[in-house]
């Protein structure tokens, strides 16, 4: 089977070629426009994904040796995201299979973040538990096969992803802040400013109260020491990466024992964390789990994830029709509609 997998959800353009479940290639293309900006603008992403889809998937086929013509079906981003960028990765897949007369995958990108996992070993085993941590999600879900997911807690405001970003943008980093806190926090002191969240019940989680926090801190200590942030920058990203992450882990460690589970795996974004990565994994040995890491590549949006939930729901025979248009909304238990 040989599967091209499209990408467009938000701002990265991608392609990516797999050939029975073995990922041949993976471009990812990350639209730059929007730095200037201070954020992803929807209508710039849309053009953006309109001028670099067609390069894009011609090196992705490039790479992976395999001319357009020996494709066996065509798997897409249907959502969630937004819906102009999305449109266009939808309408490209639709038009492609069309005019090659193959059939089209719709891939729920928050599933595809999860199977990510499956692209290279170590693999986990079903069911295992996964905190899916990105730009636009926070969620615990329960995995208990490649197309059946349980979402078991989340976010109930901002995700942790735009946490990261808001509060880069308070200290003056440019966007996407999250990967320039992780860098500048190595050098600080994470026990400097003790940021508090708020505590949602269950297994739940809050991001909003952080920006507005430290935001008070800020003006409050600015006022005394203009040069504040400048001469405390290290450690006010450590501290508030630390704050993020003991909210992360708090939740995961009582869904693990709510869940009786000992595999615990990360996707999305902010899972290229490098504090994250090491306090799970610290963690994972202190309570006896199985952790499971994605690599870098596999971790921010890219069309090998889309390509892998592509693969088993090919396996699954779930392809869809023409008639399938993009969803801005899409719940990651939804039963897919043709
Ligand atoms: P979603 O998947 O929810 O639709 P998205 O696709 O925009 O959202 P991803 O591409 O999965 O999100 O992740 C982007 C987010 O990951 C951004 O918020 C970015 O700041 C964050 N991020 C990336 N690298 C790091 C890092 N090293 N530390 C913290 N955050 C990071
Ligand atoms: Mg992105
Ligand atoms: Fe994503």
């Amino acid at each position: 089977m040989k599967l091209l997998a499209i990408e467009s959800s938000c701002d990265e353009t991608s392609a990516a070629v797999m050939v029975d479940g073995v990922l041949k290639s993976n471009i990812i293309s990350t639209q730059l426009i929007h730095t200037e900006w201070g954020g992803v603008v929807p209508e710039l992403a849309s053009r953006a994904h309109q001028k670099s889809i067609i390069p894009v998937v011609t090196e992705a086929l490039q790479k992976a040796n395999i001319n357009k013509n020996e494709l066996n079906a065509i798997a897409f981003t249907r959502g969630p995201g937004l819906l102009g960028a999305l449109l266009i990765g939808t309408s490209f897949a639709k038009s492609l299979a069309l005019s090659l007369n193959i059939p089209l995958i719709e891939v729920n990108h928050m599933q595809a973040h999860v199977l990510a996992h499956f692209i290279e070993d170590p693999k986990p085993s079903f069911p295992f538990l996964c905190l899916t941590v990105s730009g636009g999600h926070t969620q615990l879900v329960w995995v208990k096969s490649a197309l059946d997911m349980e979402v078991i807690g989340e976010t109930q405001d901002d995700a942790v992803g735009e946490a990261f970003d808001k509060t880069a943008k308070l200290i003056g980093l440019p966007y996407p802040g999250g990967p320039l806190i992780d860098k500048l926090a190595k050098e600080g002191n994470p026990d400097r400013f003790p940021f508090s969240l708020g505590e949602m019940p269950g297994l739940n989680f809050s991001f909003s109260g952080i920006k507005t926090a430290i935001l008070y801190f800020l003006q409050k200590e600015v006022k005394n020491n203009p040069n504040f942030i400048e001469e405390n920058k290290a450690d006010i990203c450590a501290s508030v990466q630390k704050s993020l992450i003991d909210m992360l882990l708090r939740k995961t460690k009582k869904a693990m024992k709510e869940m009786n589970c000992t595999q615990i795996a990360i996707a999305g974004g902010v899972s290229a964390n490098s504090g994250l990565r090491t306090r799970l994994t610290e963690m994972g040995s202190e309570l006896g789990w199985e952790v499971f890491i994605p690599a870098f590549s596999y971790c921010t949006d890219n069309a090998g994830m889309i390509a892998m939930a592509g693969h088993f729901k090919a396996e699954a025979g779930e392809f869809c029709g023409q008639d399938v248009s993009p969803l801005a909304r899409y719940e990651l238990a939804a039963k897919p509609l043709a």
